[in-house]
């Protein structure tokens, strides 16, 4: 159903587009710490929600500008009505190879034999602790056995599960090892994260973390032995590692320190249809206003383009383009992680 690879856009730091996280949504089921306030945020009202048609125009123009795979994320995603038919639709579109979702697995599990039928082959699960008492603390909801039902039901059906767990001090520090250890009998990558700033306002954003990709990895060597670096394909932000006798893998994606920027080749779409060429800055274009105004397809290509073309080299770079500095006003949520 995913077709063949279609030739490739560079930016103007010679990175190649090949790569959009879409949100579909800014709605979530939980509430986590690190992404947005205890009584959430304010969503979005459904008008300024990019529908579904929208999406799959815009994926479709993106394709036949070299993206090759598409990740959907939000919000939840799965908290968006009629998900599963849209993910056939975008599976259809010649020119997609690879379509993926980040989730939080609470409404997941059902999902599951049809994500697998539609040639998902790998879903990023959201999962910072496999404690029952602190997972309700961080998410502020009392989830985890359905997290976990949706764990062992993509593991059945054989799809690749990447575990996400963002690394907060003072919250889930005890259990980096733990979450580690399943990559020994599973063939599971556990990808650590740094906490990155953008919370909706949940708390202040940290002006440095004490949880860096270095202490991660210090950490984990201390328990489990030497973390052996393994090659990762180009724009990949996870550092990879394998720990012997593992069957699985171990990721550390320094989100916060920003190594990964000279390869990225990611682009995000908001939930509202703003264009994010880089996660750090405040979105270069408004692509709903320009759907919207009845824009034809040509204007919409150009309009991309040019803003790919526009890129900031960095993160940092992003983060002092912005007109508003404080990244914390924001919510993954929104963003689409
Ligand atoms: N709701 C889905 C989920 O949680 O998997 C998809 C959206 S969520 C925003 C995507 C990813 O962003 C999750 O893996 C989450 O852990 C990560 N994330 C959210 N806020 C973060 C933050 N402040 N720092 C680092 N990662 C964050
Ligand atoms: Fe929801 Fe994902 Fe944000 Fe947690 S990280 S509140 S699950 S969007």
């Amino acid at each position: 159903m995913l077709g063949s690879a279609p030739s490739v856009l560079y930016d103007n730091h010679g990175r190649p587009l090949e790569y959009l996280r879409l949100a579909v949504t800014d709605r979530c089921n939980l509430r986590c710490f690190y992404c947005m306030p205890e009584e959430g945020i304010q969503y979005l009202p459904k008008r300024e929600l990019l529908t579904y048609e929208e999406m799959e125009r815009l994926v479709r123009l993106l394709t036949g500008l070299g993206v090759r795979k598409v990740r959907l994320t939000g919000g939840e995603p799965f908290v968006r009505r009629d998900l599963v038919p849209f993910m056939a639709r975008l599976a259809a579109l010649p020119g997609l190879t690879d379509l993926s979702l980040t989730t939080n697995g609470v409404l997941t599990a059902p999902h599951v034999p049809e994500l697998a039928r539609l040639g998902v082959r790998s879903v990023n699960l959201s999962l910072d602790t496999l404690d029952r008492t602190r997972f309700h603390r961080i998410t502020r909801r009392d989830e985890l056995p359905r997290v976990l039902d949706t764990f062992y039901a993509l593991l059945a059906t054989g799809i690749q599960v990447k575990i996400n767990a963002v690394v907060m001090d003072g919250q889930n520090t005890e259990d980096l090892v733990p979450l580690a250890e399943l990559t020994r009998d599973l063939p599971v990558e556990v990808r650590f994260i740094e906490e990155m700033p953008f919370n909706g306002g949940s708390h202040a954003a940290p002006t440095a973390i004490p949880w860096n990709y270095r202490r991660i990895r210090e950490h984990l060597e201390q328990h489990l032995g030497p973390l052996l670096p393994v090659p990762v394909p180009a724009g990949a932000t996870a550092s990879e590692f394998s720990v012997v006798g593992h069957l699985g893998r171990i990721g550390i994606i320094a989100a916060y320190s920003r190594t990964f920027c000279g390869t990225c080749n990611r682009i995000r779409l908001t939930a509202e249809g703003g264009l994010k060429t880089c996660l750090y800055d405040q979105g270069v274009l408004d692509v709903r206003a320009l759907l919207r105004s009845g824009a034809p397809d040509e204007l919409i290509v150009e309009a991309l383009t040019s803003a790919f073309r526009h890129r900031a080299a960095d993160g940092f770079e992003a983060e002092q383009r912005r007109p508003l500095h404080q990244l914390s006003f924001e919510s993954m949520s929104t963003i689409g992680g």
